[in-house]
């Protein structure tokens, strides 16, 4: 993106609005316990799926969830509440939350101006605005307004373990019906003898033996939300939409972050549903244009850094020791309104 940060770090100018619930920018930085799921793996060999693992700075190898996997289980609850309320719009692709987004529905966009293009891909979607997408013809990129970081594993705060499963085929035993028996959990190294020694032994193809991660841990958390951007078409820099449909994007998307934390559905939630111990952290809040401070829960003293920053810059700041805590600073950031920034010719599509 080449510009809105560049800007909002040389705009000094005063508000359009001039009221304490604008909101600018909101950082979510946090430790969440997740136990016993598997929410974002490398992928699968053959019989044996491999977790996802991050390396830190120090060579330190910790266990992970893509900022993709939490990007995915948040458009997904943005685009649930789109389609069950009346009067928000999505794009064809959207409709059915195909990942090309507003690309799989380029044709109602005018391959000849890309600030039009722009516009009408902002208007028409709710899910394009606050996700971002990129369209190949007009060539046009938005940027996301939600921003997720990698889900860290807090070193020496996780463990993990790859669990064999086998299915039972009943057939085999004179019964029609399959059954799916679960074996208890073994190490990774009995796995693999396991393995040699019932591969020998099991040679039906309904029959099988597979490999799966469990993960347990304190994860650092790191996301954040730009209602500054919602609505704005980054190729003229104006604004697409009206403040009222700006706002009502402002709050299905902060509806999303709830929904995300309080269920944070990825990768084989259907026999790794996480048991979700609880949260705690910060939230930042920027009522004027300047960015949040951010620093990473990985640092044991993360809450203590931030609050200093964010009192030196004038940033709000709320912090939260369980997930009800989040919860109630998220619902009442709902009152607040997305700023806008006060760019001369400012169209007001939308409502
Ligand atoms: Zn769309």
């Amino acid at each position: 993106m080449i510009n809105g940060r560049e800007l909002q770090n040389s705009t000094q100018a005063p508000q359009s609005q001039n009221t304490s619930l604008n909101v600018f920018e909101i950082a979510i930085l946090a430790r969440v316990k997740w136990n016993l799921h598997s929410l974002n793996n490398e992928g699968t060999i053959g019989n044996v799926t491999e977790p996802r693992t991050v390396v830190l700075w120090d060579g330190t190898r910790t266990d992970g969830v893509s900022g993709e996997m939490m990007k995915h289980i948040h458009a997904y609850w943005t685009w649930l509440q789109a389609k069950q309320a009346e009067k928000v719009s999505l794009c064809s692709a959207c409709q059915s939350f195909q990942p090309q987004r507003a690309d799989a529905d380029y044709k109602g966009l005018n391959a000849k101006d890309n600030a039009d293009a722009m516009k009408k891909a902002i208007e028409r979607c709710i899910l394009c605005d606050l996700h971002g997408f990129l369209v190949q013809r007009p060539t046009i990129h938005r940027q996301s307004v939600v921003e997720f970081g990698w889900i860290v594993g807090v070193p020496g705060k996780f463990n993990r373990d790859i669990h064999v499963h086998a299915r039972h085929a009943a057939a085999e035993r004179g019964i029609s019906a399959e059954a799916e028996v679960e074996e208890e959990g073994v190490s990774e190294e009995q796995t693999r003898e396991q393995t040699a020694e019932r591969a020998g032994r099991t040679e039906v193809a309904a029959q099988m033996l597979y490999h799966r991660p469990t993960r347990s841990g304190v994860y650092a958390l790191v996301t954040l939300f730009q209602p500054w951007r919602i609505g704005l078409n980054e190729v003229n820099y104006t604004y697409a939409l009206g403040s009222n449909e700006r706002t009502s994007r402002y709050k299905l998307a902060l509806n999303a972050y709830e929904w995300t934390i309080k269920r944070p559905d990825g990768a084989m939630i259907t026999t790794r549903l996480p048991h979700i111990e609880g949260v705690e952290g910060i939230v930042l809040i920027s009522r004027q244009a300047a960015p949040v401070p951010m620093l990473s829960p990985l640092r044991e003293d993360y809450l203590e850094k931030l609050k200093t920053l964010a009192e030196k810059q004038g940033v709000e700041f709320k912090e939260f020791n369980d997930l009800d805590e989040l919860v109630d600073i998220l619902s009442d950031l709902q009152k607040s309104v997305p700023f806008q920034m006060p760019f001369s010719g400012t169209s007001s599509g939308g409502e």
